[in-house]
């Protein structure tokens, strides 16, 4: 069979130069395009929602797999942030309060303008630009995480990696406890609750990455981390933001 994708001449049921699969050389149909949108999203082996299912159970042994080179065995980071944030969108369009706004917090040492332009950058961020706040955050995460663990060699790419996993984790979590409580509380959720739910994750997710290294080693590291991101995304970030480019 000759490859339509690369033009190499093959036998088998996916092309060894360019990996299409043999299927992928018949016309088009229906079934193609509805198979492969079943696939992506339930595929068993490597599909969204077992590796949403995995990163619930062992987080640390789905990011490690894909860093250590099992790359067929989940979605991918950068697809599976993808897909989070997609539903995050379709989720916020679904149930979200818009004349509530979204939820952030007051800090009572900074003038009321500051906070005012930060609740609108936080606003704007989560509701705009989801996918461009997901990028800034996970590109500054790993950087306490290198240092911090430098011992352990991991670069900044596999931390990304890393981020990617558990932040799209943590995105469809709080889209599940938003579909529980918005219609019963009748309201958006709270920051707190979001907060609280985000840190519970990250931090177990941390331990279940970070294994090597004596307990002692560990979680003060961990807590040092957790504190640096939870300040960058609450804090530093809207901060920087509402003060070189206020929104009012
Ligand atoms: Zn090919």
């Amino acid at each position: 069979m000759i490859c339509k994708n690369c033009d190499f001449d093959f036998n088998g049921k996916y092309c060894p130069n360019c990996s299409q699969s043999a299927k992928a050389n018949s016309r088009l149909t229906f079934k193609n395009i509805i198979g492969d949108f079943l696939d992506t999203v339930f595929n068993l082996d490597k599909g969204f929602i077992y590796t949403f299912w995995n990163l619930l159970k062992k987080p640390g042994f789905v990011t490690r797999s894909f860093i250590n080179s099992k790359r067929k065995n989940f979605t991918n980071p950068a697809k599976y942030l993808i897909i989070t944030t997609a539903i995050q969108a379709l989720s916020e369009y679904i149930i979200m309060y818009e004349d509530q706004g979204v939820p952030f917090t007051r800090f009572f040492f900074l003038p009321s303008e500051i906070n005012e332009s930060m609740h609108l950058w936080n606003e704007t961020l989560t509701l705009d630009y989801p996918i461009l706040f997901g990028i800034i955050n996970l590109m500054v995460w790993p950087i306490p995480l290198y240092f911090l663990f430098k011992k352990l060699k991991n670069n900044i790419p596999e931390l990304i990696a890393t981020m990617m996993y558990f932040y799209g984790t943590i995105v469809i979590l709080i889209q599940i406890m938003a579909f529980v409580y918005v219609p019963t509380a009748g309201k958006n959720l709270p920051i707190e609750l979001v907060s609280l739910l985000a840190t519970i994750y990250m931090l177990y997710a941390l331990m279940s990455f970070y294994k090597k290294g004596s307990i002692s080693w560990r979680i003060p590291r961990i807590i040092i981390a957790m504190l640096f991101l939870l300040t960058f995304r609450l804090f530093i970030l809207p901060f920087m933001l509402a003060f070189f480019f206020p929104l009012n």
